[in-house]
């Protein structure tokens, strides 16, 4: 394990790069409590527009309601309007007042006898024959009249089977309500025609005299047709709630529930509708309510919204429902559609801040690169530096001197032919300080080092820019001189000599002197490097041998 002494633990960059990762965290942080934000007020408007769709839909059905309220109490009151006009025909009293002085001998009458007596009262057969007219102008299922003691005197059905001439009805309640109070009514279901009916009675009295009652039979399928044009469900109930008419037929006679009105008493009931059991309809309230200003039924596992009206003062009761799915299934959609657009636009902000981020992270990345690149080559440009240069001196090494003259030789032989060498000229020296282990000897080595860096100066100070001077040996230098010929290169290697010669070197209290001996060569036709270097030699070691601190030319 590494471990840096002295580093402070926490450096900058650490303390620059926990700074936005708190923000991110808060970021997402803003972002879910947004998310959640965005769905409540979402969750709250789509309640709140289901709530005012359902309460316009209750206001309707209210509207519907109360209408159809309002037709099937003009019905009846155009039914009972007609029997109370009807009674009115003086023509009719004739066999009443007949039956009226006979009917003390009905009892004993067997019923052929009876009904053969009742066809022969004064007026019957014309009295007859007005009803069935009645009956088939107007839509009134039956015209019939009873006399004073209840029996039926007169009929649009008479000499049909079943036309109730001679039947006792002093029982029925329109019959005893009428002859009490003037008119009376009843919802029955016949026993011998067993369709559910209202029956309107009013009373006929010629003064005092109580002779009977008028009484009109209409079909309650034809008081509440109307209910049948639409389809939304509509029954009508007695004021026992049992189901009388409606948009339902397999509701007839059953029970509006329990919810909505008390059970009827059960003998009562199986008098009045003919049947033993009592059904109660499968109509349940649902258990979450949302509004005061509406209740939520469930009827077929559907919810409905329900509407109650009472007509005559409570004798009947309509109920209509509306069907409201499509409301619950429209705000089902506009939920879907909020969720959806708001997580859409979460992942939309989400993809912008990432790409942004990308973007950022690739534009640091690159110049982080950029710069480490930069830095790479710089290195490597020092390190090639160091490669080629001599650390004392500061000229090229052998290894650069000797590539330069491969260069320089090898594109002189490329583009000249063979035999002559007439194209730029090249030419090197080499120069070897005169007896330089005298000089270490004396002076010591430092002495040395300083008149080799002395002698280096001159050289380079000596030169164009463009020659190359090098250090290939302890005390050897070499220079090359591309485009110059012997005559230039002589001229060099005398500056060279004499500024040597003339410069005086000092090293602490030392004073000397330092002199050198130089070999020259000129490139020549189809000539090596090696080769060119060996004949520089061979001119130096000449020079040395002749006496030093002079030049010699190859030949
Ligand atoms: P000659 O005139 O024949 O060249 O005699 P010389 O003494 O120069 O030749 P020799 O080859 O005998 O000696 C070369 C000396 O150069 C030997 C060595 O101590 C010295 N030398 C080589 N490199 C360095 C260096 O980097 N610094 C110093 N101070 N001396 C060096
Ligand atoms: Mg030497
Ligand atoms: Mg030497």
């Amino acid at each position: 394990m590494f471990k840096i002494a002295n580093q402070p633990r926490e450096t900058l960059s650490k303390r620059r790069f926990r700074y936005p990762a708190q923000l991110q965290w808060f970021a997402l942080l803003a972002a879910l409590m947004w998310v959640v934000g965005a769905l409540l007020v979402c969750r709250e408007l789509v309640t709140e527009k289901l709530n005012q769709s359902l309460q316009l839909s209750q206001h309707q059905l209210d509207n519907e309601t109360s209408l159809i309220a309002r037709v099937f109490d003009q019905n009846l009151h155009q039914a009972e309007q007609l029997s109370r006009t009807l009674s009115f025909d003086r023509s009719y009293w004739k066999v009443l007042k007949d039956s009226q002085l006979k009917n003390d001998a009905y009892s004993s009458m067997d019923i052929t006898g009876l009904r053969e007596h009742i066809f022969n009262l004064e007026n019957a057969v014309e009295t007859n024959e007005q009803f069935k007219t009645i009956e088939r102008e107007i839509n009134v299922n039956q015209v019939f009249m009873l006399d004073n003691k209840g029996y039926c005197v007169a009929s649009g059905r008479s000499g049909k089977e079943n036309d109730c001439l001679g039947t006792h009805y002093d029982n029925r309640q329109y019959f005893v309500t009428a002859k009490a109070e003037g008119t009376g009514r009843q919802f029955a279901i016949g026993r011998v025609h067993s369709v559910p009916s209202f029956f309107f009675a009013t009373a006929i009295a010629d003064k005092d005299n109580f002779l009977g009652v008028i009484v009109l039979r209409v079909l309650t399928s034809d008081v509440v047709d109307f209910i049948r044009l639409d389809r939304s469900l509509t029954l009508v109930t007695g004021e026992d709630g049992v189901v009388i008419a409606g948009s339902e037929p397999d509701a007839m006679f059953n029970h509006i529930g329990m919810a909505l009105s008390p059970l009827p008493d059960m003998s009562k009931y199986r008098s009045l509708y003919k049947k033993n059991t009592l059904q109660p309809l499968p109509l349940h309230l649902a258990t979450n309510n949302m509004s005061d200003h509406f209740a939520i039924w469930l009827w077929q596992n559907q919810r409905h919204l329900m509407s109650k009206q009472e007509v005559e003062s409570g004798d009947f009761y309509i109920y209509r429902f509306t069907n409201i799915e499509s409301a619950f299934a429209r705000a089902r959609n506009h939920w879907t559609l909020s969720i959806v657009t708001v997580v859409a636009g979460l992942l939309i902000i989400l993809l912008v801040e990432r790409s942004l981020n990308f973007s950022a992270q690739r534009k640091l990345h690159l110049a982080q690169m950029s710069k480490t690149n930069q830095q790479l080559s710089e290195a490597s440009k020092k390190l090639y530096e160091q490669t080629i240069t001599d650390h004392l001196t500061g000229l090229y090494n052998r290894r650069y001197f000797n590539e330069r003259l491969n260069k320089e030789v090898n594109r002189r032989n490329e583009h000249t032919s063979p035999q002559s060498n007439n194209g730029e000229p090249l030419s090197i020296l080499s120069i070897d300080v005169d007896r330089f282990k005298q000089i270490n000897d004396r002076y010591g080595h430092l002495a040395g080092d300083k008149a080799l860096k002395t002698i280096a100066e001159i050289c380079k100070a000596s030169v164009r820019p463009s020659d190359v001077v090098a250090r290939i040996g302890g005390e050897e230098f070499a220079i090359l001189l591309p485009g110059i010929d012997k005559m230039g290169a002589q001229a060099l290697a005398e500056r060279i000599l004499h500024k040597c010669a003339a410069t005086e070197i000092n090293f602490e209290q030392s004073r000397f002197k330092q002199t050198c001996s130089i070999g020259l060569a000129q490139l020549t036709a189809n000539q090596t490097s090696t080769q060119l270097l060996s004949q520089a030699d061979e001119a130096l070691y000449l020079a040395k041998n002749r006496g030093r601190n002079r030049f010699v030319i190859a030949e």
